[in-house]
């Protein structure tokens, strides 16, 4: 059993944050963090984390598709695989810990084995995936769909800015774009997929704890809402009998935010323009942009409904057309049950109270969820910053999500004994 002081968390915490920092001077470009999949810092970073493997007992390779897959023997070489995984990659600019932290915690859970010589009855494998951000080709999760095996073959020839394709960049990094489907592993190969990351968001922080449970990671939906109108003279059409798109258009924004508040979900509108987008002329035309996501398939689906429901609405009584078109659709994906109670379990062992909280943000774990069971642990972060260089963690929240990951993985290792 893991007994741990206050004390040792702040240490171990502190250690795992001194790699993200060490990690982030591997950047594309200089002064701000950038790490974007398959280029030459991707490769250092790869090698960097392949050594901190080495040093705790465990074999690494770098996979078809460019993952980093770190292996710790079980206790039969033909056992079960519980995988422990984050992501490598970065967004622009981005901070030090997202996807990074959960890397390097899984490998300090495995550090706390090596020590004491244990073996558990399922190999451990820490995965430090290539793609999560799509940042370099528009796609996300390419490192993870690879080992999940539901990336397309068109994939392949998806294209970064410069035009090259991602078999060159394979290519490229060394590997061959033929053999990507070797990166896949059957369904049932693994016994969980378990994935430590900061919550990139303020929910824990003001409840002031450090550790919470992922519930779901939230599906989501995108659409693009053109809304046609009539343009006219701002000065001569009176204010009566106008079909001022921007107008109608700004009442079903506020639609959106009553429906997600209603259902209690979220939903956003980060883009809208007006056309012709003239001071002096009545907006014609506008078009926007409707990011939603809710937990629960079945949730998103009746706040859609609705807010279809309300647009309509809103076009009829002001005189406008619509069009609107889905751009995203992604499911939901649910932990566990009983890798939520797993974690539960593990954070209330250190005397923490626990919470349960849905992930608004995408995670590898939405590809795993084909092939394996997965649980997530979230950590506090400061003001819920992410996707920004101003991104922090406090050691010892970091130091409790090890903890709670390696008395995860022993109480795992008893019920499959
Ligand atoms: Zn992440």
């Amino acid at each position: 059993m893991v007994v741990m002081s206050k004390t040792s968390a702040a240490q171990i915490g502190a250690h795992i944050i001194a790699r993200c920092d060490e990690l982030a001077e591997l950047t594309e470009e200089q002064g701000v963090m950038t790490r974007t999949f398959l280029t030459p810092m991707h490769k250092a970073a790869n090698e960097r984390v392949a050594g901190w493997m080495n040093e705790v007992g465990m074999s690494a390779r770098i996979d078809p598709i460019g993952n980093l897959v770190g292996r710790y023997e079980g206790a039969r070489a033909d056992g079960p695989v519980v995988m422990i995984g984050s992501h490598l990659d970065t967004v622009r600019n981005a901070g030090r810990y997202d996807g990074i932290m959960g890397v390097i915690t899984g490998i300090e859970a495995v550090a706390a084995l090596h020590r004491a010589g244990r073996r558990l009855p399922f190999a451990v494998e820490i995965v430090g995936f290539g793609d999560e951000e799509g940042v370099r080709f528009d796609t996300a999760l390419i490192g993870s769909r690879a080992i999940a095996g539901t990336l397309p073959a068109k994939a392949m020839e998806a294209k970064d800015a410069e035009g090259t394709t991602l078999a060159q960049a394979i290519a490229q990094f060394g590997l061959d774009p033929k053999t990507v489907s070797a990166a896949t592993r059957r369904k049932g190969d693994l016994l969980a997929y378990l994935e430590v990351h900061i919550e990139q968001g303020p929910v824990l922080e003001r409840m002031g704890l450090p550790l919470g449970v992922v519930t779901a990671i939230c599906g989501a939906t995108r659409r693009r809402i053109r809304v046609k109108g009539e343009a006219g003279h701002a000065g001569t059409v009176p204010m009566t009998g106008r079909h001022d798109a921007l107008s109608g258009a700004a009442e079903m924004v506020l639609a959106a935010e009553a429906v997600a508040k209603a259902h209690g979900i979220v939903a956003t509108v980060g883009r809208i323009a007006a056309e012709p987008g003239a001071v002096n002329v009545i907006p014609g035309g506008a078009v926007f942009t409707l990011d939603l996501r809710a937990e629960e398939d079945g949730k998103r689906a009746q706040a859609l409904a609705e807010f279809d429901r309300r647009l309509l609405e809103i076009a009829e009584r002001r005189v406008l057309k619509l069009e609107i078109e889905t751009t995203h659709d992604a499911p939901a994906a649910p932990c566990a049950p009983h890798l939520q109670g797993l974690f539960e379990g593990a954070i209330e062992s250190l005397g923490l109270k626990s919470t349960r909280l849905p992930s608004g943000a995408g995670h590898d774990g939405m590809a795993i969820i084909a092939i394996a069971p997965i649980g997530m642990l979230f950590v506090r972060c400061e003001k819920g910053i992410s996707h920004n260089p101003a991104e922090a963690v406090i050691a010892d929240d970091v130091g409790l999500g090890a903890l709670a990951l390696s008395t995860a993985l022993e109480r795992l290792a008893q019920s499959n004994a």
